[in-house]
C-alpha cells in the first residue's frame, strides 16, 4: 500500500496495518504532542499497535525512525520511558488509580520525557474522578495515552480532555488482504477476516485454528436443520455450545500451564502477592471475550447463511427479515454477559427454516 506521509516520519508505524487515517494523524501529533491522546476502537483493530508506534515515534530523536535503540526498545515494550499500565481486575481500583499517579508522576529514566499508555480504560468505572487531574495536568515530560473499545459515560470527563482518535474495526476486504500477505491461504484468510468482525488480532487467532472452518459450516448449516420445533433448536443449541466450548482449547490449556506456574510460586515462596486474584480474574475475562467472540463470529455466519438466501429470492422473505433482525439484537445483547443457551434459544426460535 502506497504510503505518503512517511517521509520525514521514518517507520515506527510499519506495524500499524490498515489504519492510515490514524497513522497519519499521529505522525502529524509527533511534532508537538498534547498532554493526552485517546485512541478510541474496538479490540484488535489496531490501537494497541498504534499506541505502540506513537510511544516509539515520541521518545525516538528522529520522529520514529523505526531502528534506533529508542525505537526498538519502545517497539519491543521494553523502554523505560515507555510504559503500558494494564489493569488487572474487572474494572479499575483505587490501586490502579495510584499506580497510574505515581508512574505519571516519575520523573523519565532517560530522556526527557515519558509516555504512559493506559489499556481498557474503558473498564475504568469509579476511577474516573482520581485519574482526571492528573490525565488533565500530567507533568510536563509525560503524554498520556489512553485506550478504550468503548466509551462508557464514566469515561467521557477524561476523554474531554484528551486528543481523541477514533480507531475502526477493519474492513475485511482489509484484514483478507493483510493475512494473505503474512502468508495464509486465501481460502482460510477470507473466513477468518469475514469472521474476525473488524479485528485483525482474531483474524489471526482464526487463521492458525484448524476447526474455524468446521465451525463455520456448522453454524452455516443451522437453517436447514431448523424445523419450527423447539425440540430442533435445543438439540442444535446444545451442539452449537460444546463447539464454542472445544474452540476456547487451545486458550484453557494456555491458561491451565500459568495457572500450574502460579501454584509452583505459592508453593516456592508463599500465597501472599503471588497474584493468584490477579492472573484468575484476567481468565476468567479472556474466557468471556473467547466465548463472546465465537458467538458474534458464528451469528454472523448465519446473518450471512439468510442474507444470502434474501438475495437469492429463496425463503420466506418477511420471516428473513425478521429472523435478521432477531440475530442483530442478540449480538448487540452479547456484551451484557447474558445466558447463551437462552440466548440461542431465542433467537433460533425466531428463524425460518432454509432449504438446503
Ligand atoms: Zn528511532
Amino acid at each position: 500500500m502506497a504510503d505518503t506521509t512517511a517521509s520525514t516520519a521514518g517507520d515506527a508505524f510499519a506495524g500499524v496495518l490498515g489504519q492510515d487515517r490514524i497513522v497519519a494523524d499521529l505522525r502529524a501529533a509527533v511534532v508537538a504532542p498534547v498532554h493526552a491522546y485517546l485512541l478510541l476502537g474496538p479490540a484488535g483493530a489496531g490501537a494497541r499497535a498504534a499506541a505502540v508506534a506513537f510511544t516509539a515515534a515520541l521518545l525516538c530523536p528522529d520522529g520514529g525512525c523505526g531502528h534506533c535503540r529508542d525505537c526498538r526498545l519502545a517497539l519491543a515494550g521494553e523502554h523505560p520511558d515507555g510504559l503500558t499500565y494494564v489493569p488487572q481486575g474487572a474494572f479499575l481500583q483505587r490501586a490502579d488509580a495510584d499506580e497510574i499517579i505515581r508512574l505519571a508522576l516519575r520523573s523519565p529514566n532517560e530522556g526527557n520525557r515519558k509516555v504512559l499508555v493506559l489499556a481498557d480504560m474503558h473498564r475504568i468505572q469509579n476511577a474516573g474522578p482520581m485519574l482526571l487531574k492528573t490525565i488533565e495536568e500530567p507533568p510536563e515530560s509525560t503524554v498520556f495515552v489512553v485506550l478504550a473499545d468503548t466509551l462508557p459515560p464514566e469515561l467521557v470527563t477524561i476523554a474531554s480532555r484528551c486528543v481523541r482518535l477514533n480507531v475502526p474495526p477493519l474492513p475485511a476486504a482489509t484484514i483478507e488482504r493483510i493475512l494473505v500477505d503474512e502468508g495464509a491461504a486465501p481460502d482460510l484468510a477470507a473466513v477468518a477476516a469475514g469472521a474476525a468482525v473488524g479485528s485483525l488480532e482474531r483474524a489471526r487467532l482464526l487463521v492458525a485454528d484448524p476447526g474455524v472452518l468446521r465451525r463455520r459450516d456448522a453454524w452455516a448449516h443451522v437453517p436447514r436443520r431448523l424445523d419450527g420445533s423447539g425440540a430442533a433448536v435445543a438439540v442444535i443449541v446444545e451442539e452449537l455450545r460444546s463447539m464454542v466450548e472445544a474452540a476456547a482449547e487451545p486458550l484453557a490449556s494456555r491458561q491451565a500451564a500459568e495457572a500450574s506456574a502460579l501454584e509452583e510460586r505459592v508453593a516456592a515462596y508463599g500465597e501472599r502477592g503471588s497474584g493468584r486474584r490477579r492472573l484468575e480474574e484476567g481468565h476468567r475475562r479472556e474466557l468471556r471475550r473467547h466465548r463472546a467472540d465465537e458467538l458474534r463470529f458464528g451469528l454472523a455466519t448465519l446473518a450471512g447463511r439468510y442474507r444470502d438466501a434474501l438475495v437469492a429470492g429463496s425463503g420466506d422473505a418477511v420471516a428473513i427479515v425478521a429472523g435478521l433482525r432477531a440475530i442483530d439484537r442478540a449480538a448487540e445483547g452479547l456484551v451484557r454477559n447474558p445466558n447463551e443457551a437462552l440466548l440461542l434459544q431465542a433467537v433460533l426460535l425466531r428463524l425460518p427454516p432454509l432449504p438446503a
